[in-house]
């Protein structure tokens, strides 16, 4: 059994057992025999994968933004095209895209580049609105590592725009917070809007 399956048996009290029966229900609610050859196990499997997907829950931001490094360097920090994938809480479909992520460091305290990559993991492995992951990637930042400016831009494309609904494939969506400097200083916003769009 998956480490994901045995975390959802204490999560608000409601067994294994309950959660794939409930699942059972959705697929005779479409019509489908849950007893067939190929859906007997996915009950079980989209549990699990359910859990996997929103494992963000588990993870405190602090236990991944505490470690810093010094630098003597107070210059613009840019990762760009950090991959994620999330779920939209208003129809469980999932969203995904790319996210950019700058910072100014104050006092030389700077980050691992991996760890900007897990953050954006840590409110993506959650259900979402990307407005709200944006703002809590660039708050988490913000908190913990204090830097003179944060930047945030998430570039996603929604199931629930290309699967359903309005059925358009190739629309994006952007969001973006931004902290500090570059929301004071229009040259250091212009110019980490310059960067991510090269
Ligand atoms: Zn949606």
């Amino acid at each position: 059994m998956s480490p994901y399956f045995k975390k959802a048996v204490s999560a608000n009290n409601i067994s294994a057992e309950k959660a794939t029966e409930a699942v059972r229900i959705l697929l005779q609610y479409i019509g489908e025999d849950p007893n067939r050859e190929g859906l007997r196990e996915t009950p079980d499997r989209f549990c699990r994968a359910l859990l996997e997907m929103t494992e963000g829950y588990s993870i405190q931001p602090e236990e991944i933004l505490s470690t810093t490094f010094e630098t003597d360097s107070d210059e613009m920090v840019l990762v760009r095209n950090i991959e994620f994938n999330s779920m939209c809480e208003h129809h469980l479909l999932s969203f995904s895209g790319v996210a950019h992520i700058a910072y100014i460091p104050s006092n030389g305290r700077i980050v691992g580049l991996s760890k900007l990559a897990r953050i954006v993991d840590v409110y993506a492995q959650r259900l979402q609105v990307q407005e709200r992951l944006t703002q809590q990637v660039a708050n988490a930042i913000n908190k913990y590592l204090k830097p003179q400016g944060v930047a945030v831009v998430f570039e996603g494309q929604h199931s629930c725009m290309c699967v359903r609904g309005v059925k358009k494939q190739s629309s994006h969506m952007i969001t973006s917070a931004m902290h500090g400097q570059f929301r004071d200083s229009l040259a250091s916003r212009n110019e980490f809007m310059s960067l991510i769009q090269k």
